[in-house]
């Protein structure tokens, strides 16, 4: 009997709202509270020790001892003022979640004295017993020793989990032969190449830009059932996402969810992880229901992409145990129900000046759109280059059911520009090499000055493009909900600063050779002169990456095949671009990942997509077996019962619906034997292929091979869902579990 599906249904109905209360009146009194950010830093140590870790931080100097130490101790007594009484250490294992692993401050020495201790060494380095952590071979399981390494540029911060608050540490997770075990250490190495790289171009507009760094955005979309429900699909429990459901009755086709109001209970919950979202410095502020049923979407305001990395990671977190309290699930699979749309993690991503412009900004001030021009172009560019290590970095198990799935971008990258963008570019690219005569406006002749104030309005929006310029922005949208930004924000940053050092030396040569030509010209114009022709290249190297139609279409895949874009459609087959000559190239030559941390990171891709498939295909077996085909054999006896019923009475041939009982009769015997007969050749499907030689090979064989069963295993018991009775089904049906209040 279906009676934990009935417990779950009653349970989630009842539930009352749980009441949050504010901290304080204002989001003012309370931001950061839990962060030892900047201005606290100040108040726990010596001008002196302040000023050194300030230079630090800003220059990426490594941090003596004693500094470490006079940090340490201000942490600490921060801290314990607060109620803490552990620290961990913080840091983002490949395995795509957070770690952690505490400690307490209070430490006994010899003499029985008990005394609360953080010291400077303990600050700086752990090494964590993390022999569990996949390492791709880089870190051989008997050698457990890897390392975490304070990073001093994003701030310590108190987490408070149901009464007991830990100091968190931020650090990078390095083996011990110094190859990275984490997302943050190539993050960082390729923060500060963009920073080198587009700086170097600023210089050719704006002298004053010391610093440029790269910004995020990342828009976290989610899905919200309650608890009960959860525990009642085993599916959901162990894969994160629904193998198996129905299509409810009505779905999101009347679209009535999407900037509907929020239920009261989904409302509380959202309060709740702001304000602890909040406290911790992450700054929330967007609220509002998504296309689908039960889904929901929020937005923190734009940081520093260390920051913003380390922000979402955190907030996704905390939205998890916030969701206790209210007795809700999150989740973040990127699809975890067929046929309803899945969740995403836009990437909004600039650059910005340390004069505090924004670098993908258009301006009014024809010489600034020069700039802005020139930056534009070199991201295009870099996107058209590498967009097969682009597209590498959002490949996942999850991403594979969203990407090209009717409502997310295809598995072709494409960018989206604008019309007015599209109108700039056509234009710049049809004039032929200009040549100034005396008194010529260069703006003027190259149809620079046309560069319209883009307006940042939703009218002119292609929300089906996967990588869109949004007015002074691009929105990377084809990442998927679960992913950590640091992977597509390491590669954007990479192949963006890679392009831009490259635009410098070919702008470089160009005007040393324009210069010898003519040495009268005035110095000015001949640079710009100089830069549009470059550009103008570069468009017509790239342009047919640029793409405004419907990415959703079929249209758009025929002509990307024409177009000759790559189209990747699964993530073992996409990850290959990570171990490319190409891809070796950029990353090494530019130091941001040596050839071994990239074939670790391949595997270690492989390897998370391989698990997860078989997860999925085992759960898929294990609910198939002992719960459907039970309950579908238990129907079948109750129809059985009745046929028998009516034979004994002499009706069998003069009642009508004898007929139609005994074909549903067969209908769920073909279906039961359908579903056995998938199952246990999955099964075996499965042994093959983890018999075979490499990772890329299984994973390949996951893929193909046993992704196969699950359309039809799926089709059968969806079918049987609908004929067997309801008080029998053991499943939490589509209806039930989308129905959030
Ligand atoms: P959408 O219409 O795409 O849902 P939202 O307003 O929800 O837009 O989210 C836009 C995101 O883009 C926000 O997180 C915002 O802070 C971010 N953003 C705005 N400007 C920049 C920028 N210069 N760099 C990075 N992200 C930005
Ligand atoms: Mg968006």
């Amino acid at each position: 009997m279906a009676t934990l599906r009935f417990k779950a249904v009653e349970t989630a109905q009842n539930r009352p709202t749980v009441l949050v209360e504010l901290p304080a009146e204002k989001v003012s009194d309370f931001f950061g509270i839990n962060v030892f950010h900047d201005a606290t830093v100040r108040k726990y140590i010596s001008a002196e020790s302040y000023k050194k870790l300030a230079t630090a931080i800003e220059q990426g100097q490594k941090i003596d001892m004693e500094l470490a130490d006079a940090v340490a101790s201000a942490m600490k007594t921060w801290a314990m003022a607060k109620g803490v009484t552990h620290y961990t250490h913080w840091f983002q294992p490949l395995t795509g979640s957070t770690a952690e692993k505490h400690d307490a401050f209070f430490d006994i020495d010899k003499g029985f004295s008990v005394l609360e201790k953080f010291k400077g060494s303990a600050l700086v380095q752990q090494e964590p017993d993390a022999s569990s952590f996949p390492s791709g071979g880089i870190r051989a399981t008997f050698e457990a020793r890897g390392y975490t390494a304070w990073d001093p540029s994003s701030p310590a911060f108190i987490m408070e989990i149901e009464g007991s608050k830990t100091l968190c540490i931020p650090t990078i997770f390095v083996s011990y032969t110094g190859e990275s075990l984490d997302y943050k250490t190539p993050l960082l190495k390729s923060v500060a190449f963009v920073d080198k790289a587009a700086t170097a171009v600023c210089e050719l507009f704006d002298k004053d830009v010391k610093r440029v760094t790269a910004t995020l955005g990342p828009e976290q979309e989610y899905f919200l059932i309650d608890k009960a429900m959860y525990y009642a699909r085993p599916d959901l429990v162990m894969a994160g996402k629904t193998v198996f459901g129905h299509a409810p009755a009505k779905g999101q086709q009347l679209e009535d969810h999407y900037f509907g109001s929020i239920p009261s209970r989904v409302r509380a919950f959202m309060v709740d992880f702001e304000i602890e979202a909040q406290k911790l410095g992450i700054p929330v502020r967007t609220r509002h229901n998504e296309v689908a049923p039960a889904q929901f979407e929020c937005a923190p305001t734009f940081e520093d992409v260390n920051l913003a990395v380390d922000h979402n990671i955190l907030l996704m977190d905390v939205m998890e145990k916030v969701a206790e309290r209210h007795n809700f699930k999150v989740l973040f699979h990127e699809k975890p129900f067929a046929g309803i749309n899945g969740s995403g993690k836009h990437n909004n991503w600039s650059l910005g000046t340390d004069t505090g412009k924004n670098l993908l900004s258009p301006s009014s001030k024809p010489k600034e759109n020069l700039q802005f021009l020139t930056f534009f172009v070199n991201v295009v560019k870099a996107v058209h280059d590498y967009a097969d290590v682009l597209r590498a970095t959002i490949a996942s198990a999850g991403n594979d059911y969203r990407l090209g799935a009717n409502e997310a971008p295809p598995a072709i990258l494409s960018i989206f520009a604008g019309r007015e963008m599209m109108n700039v570019l056509e234009e710049l690219e049809k004039n032929a090499t200009v040549k100034l005569e005396k008194g010529d406006n260069l703006y003027m002749k190259m149809g620079i000055n046309k560069i319209p104030n883009i307006i940042l309005d939703n009218t002119d929006r292609n929300r089906t493009s996967p990588f869109a310029f949004t007015g002074n922005k691009f929105e990377f949208r084809a990442v998927g909900s679960t992913a950590n930004c640091a992977a597509p924000m390491t590669v954007l940053n990479t192949i963006v600063a890679q392009q831009l050092a490259q635009f410098k030396k070919d702008f470089d040569k160009a005007y040393a050779k324009s210069s010898k030509k003519d040495e009268d010209k005035n110095n000015t114009d001949k640079k710009e002169l100089v830069i549009l022709n470059i550009l103008r290249e570069y468009i017509k190297a790239s342009k047919n990456i640029l793409f405004e139609g419907d990415n959703y279409s079929d249209e758009w895949v025929k002509e990307a095949e024409k177009r000759g874009l790559p189209n990747v459609k699964s993530s073992p087959l996409a990850l290959d671009a990570l171990v490319t000559p190409k891809a070796e190239h950029l990353f090494v030559d530019n130091d941001i990942m040596n050839q071994r941390e990239l074939e670790a990171r391949h595997e270690i891709q492989l390897e998370t997509y391989i698990k997860k498939v078989q997860i999925e295909s085992r759960i898929m077996g294990d609910i198939a077996l002992n719960q459907v085909i039970p309950a579908a054999v238990t129907y079948q006896n109750k129809l059985l019962l009745n046929l028998q019923g009516l034979a004994e009475a002499g009706l069998k041939d003069i009642v009508p619906s004898f007929k139609t009982i005994l074909d549903a009769v067969k209908n769920i015997s073909e279906h039961i034997s359908k579903i056995q007969k998938n199952v246990h050749e999955m099964i075996e499907a499965r042994k093959e292929a983890n018999n075979l030689g490499n990772a890329r090979e299984i994973a390949l064989a996951y893929d193909t091979k046993i992704k196969a069963y699950f359309e039809p295993i799926r089709y059968s018991v969806d079918k049987l869902e609908l004929i067997v009775e309801d008080e029998i089904w053991p499943l939490a049906k589509y209806r039930e579990m989308l129905a959030v209040r």
